[in-house]
């Protein structure tokens, strides 16, 4: 271990992630079959996922259009035309004995995605390509038994493969979460790694630093979480510097994260191309997309994070932190905006977000619609704020109650008496009571020891029971003291 950490200056690590995801259809890629997560074991199946003799498989369109947008998100080149293949290989989740994939012509060629700079320096990851296919069904390894579970079979999948573009655990790490927004931003996957609907392989290979040859790689499969995919990196870099010290020579192999462990074991030897027998799919016609669908699609495509991310900065103002806290996940920026109609300071809702907002989200470790209010409440919230109506306290208090009641800001600030009293008549009366009250103090203030004006400010707070606006109670006391 020692050695391997001191192989880490000397080395360098070059990694390339394929990322599979499950594209948002509402139907399979080849049948009509329910695409819906957390059935009952075989429950969405039909004789052509479950690869009976003599089934035709035909193509979801919905879902080559998802497949285009992710393209077009990424800066890929979109094939007008591209073919399935079958990449036949023998398992009991494979009931035809191959997959429809796409091999030497993917729906989606080249492009890149940029990471964000966070304070560094900006890095582009370049995508080799982005291809279609459906997934397997799964085994469920039961006492005595194996069982097959063909739900999942068929269901579409793009495969987004990058460049060995990445240099860190860290960076991967980056990679994915920016990945996995833009593919939520674009309603291609909905990105749930705990659902196997967002999964990763690492390749990963070391060099000697300084040096541009890529070195012999093993590849690690299907890791389902951001830090199994950290841990697995740095455990595998390490492994191979070990080796590389030691005279030894990395195999290609291909091996499987254990997460109960902490570490990678050899799966199989890899298996090449070849070993697949790739072949075109003869029962599908070639996958023709013309100019017209993709411009519809490029017409119809949503804000990018990294465009909302910059807007943010340039109109309303927001740091580039703030901005890429906000943008992170597209629900969390959709709230955001929804709050802003009729506030004033989109910094003051920015601010809200990432403490009261986000901290509901991580409290209850629930999505965000159902962790806190509704946007437009909170924006009522802060408005109420603005106008002086009530203090930003009793708007945290109220946000708190208003998701255990479900009732509206106003109807909240009303049962729990919140409302801050401006009306400045009252107010004046209450300062010339503790006036009056603290002639003493008020002949020291006058002979010159200023600082017990925030002694009376206090006073004439608790006086109102707190709920004085203190702007105009302050403003009142200088006209009475200063006046
Ligand atoms: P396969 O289909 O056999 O897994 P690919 O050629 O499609 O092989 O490559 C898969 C991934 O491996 C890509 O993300 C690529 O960037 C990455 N890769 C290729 N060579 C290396 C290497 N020497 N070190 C690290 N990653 C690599
Ligand atoms: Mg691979
Ligand atoms: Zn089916």
């Amino acid at each position: 271990m020692t050695m391997a950490l001191a192989g880490r200056d000397k080395y360098e690590a070059v990694i390339g992630l394929e990322v599979h995801t499950h594209l948002m259809t509402r139907s399979k890629l080849f049948c009509g079959c329910s695409t819906q997560f957390g059935a009952p074991p075989n429950h969405n199946v039909c004789p052509r996922c479950m690869g009976m003799p003599g089934v035709l498989p035909v193509l979801n369109r919905k879902a080559v259009e998802l497949a285009i947008r992710m393209g077009i998100a990424a800066h890929s080149e979109i094939a007008s035309y591209s073919i399935f293949d079958r990449k036949s290989y023998f398992y009991p989740d494979l009931p035809k004995g191959y997959q429809i994939s796409q091999y030497e012509t993917p729906v989606c060629k080249g492009g890149y995605i940029d990471l964000p700079a966070n304070g560094g320096e900006p890095r582009r990851i370049r995508l080799v390509r982005i291809h279609l296919e459906e997934d397997a069904g799964k085994n469920i390894h039961a006492e005595g038994a194996s069982l097959v579970d063909f739900n999942r079979s068929s269901v579409p999948l793009v495969e987004i493969v990058s460049e060995p573009d990445i240099r860190s655990s860290a960076e991967a790490a980056v990679y994915l979460q920016t990945l996995r927004a833009i593919l939520k931003y674009v309603g291609a996957s909905d990105g749930k790694m705990e659902e196997g609907s967002f999964r990763c392989d690492v390749n990963i290979s070391v060099r000697p630093r300084g040096s541009d040859k890529l070195g012999i790689r093993s590849e690690i499969k299907n890791l389902n979480s951001f830090r199994f995919v950290e841990n697995a990196i740095e455990h595998e870099i390490d492994r191979q510097i070990a080796i590389v010290e030691s005279g030894g020579k990395v195999v290609q192999e291909t091996h499987l994260w254990d997460p109960e462990r902490e570490e990678t074991r050899p799966m199989r030897s890899k298996e090449f191309a070849h070993d697949y027998r790739y072949f075109p799919e003869p029962d599908l016609p070639p996958l023709v997309i013309d100019h017209t669908w993709v411009d519809e699609v490029r017409a119809a495509m949503p804000e990018l994070p990294s465009a909302r991310r910059a807007r943010y900065m340039r109109e309303l103002g927001l740091g580039d932190y703030e901005a890429g806290v906000l943008t992170a996940e597209r629900e969390l920026a959709d709230y955001f905006e929804a709050m802003l109609p009729g506030l004033k300071s989109p910094k003051t809702a920015a601010n809200w977000v990432m403490t009261e907002v986000l901290r509901r989200v991580n409290e209850s470790g629930r999505p965000l619609a159902e962790a806190a209010a509704p946007a437009a409440e909170s924006g009522a919230l802060l408005r109420m704020v603005e106008d002086g109506k009530i203090s930003l306290n009793a708007a945290k208090t109220a946000f708190v109650e208003m998701l255990k009641t479900g009732k509206g800001a106003q109807a909240t600030i009303d049962a729990l008496g919140l409302a801050q009293v401006s009306d400045e008549a009252a107010i004046a009366e209450a300062c010339d009571r503790v006036l009056a009250a603290e002639s003493d103090n008020v002949a020291q203030y006058r002979a010159g020891k200023q600082g017990l004006f925030g002694f009376f400010v206090g006073k004439v707070m608790k006086s109102m029971g707190g709920k004085a606006n203190p702007k105009v109670v302050n403003e009142i006391l200088r006209k009475r003291l200063d006046g």
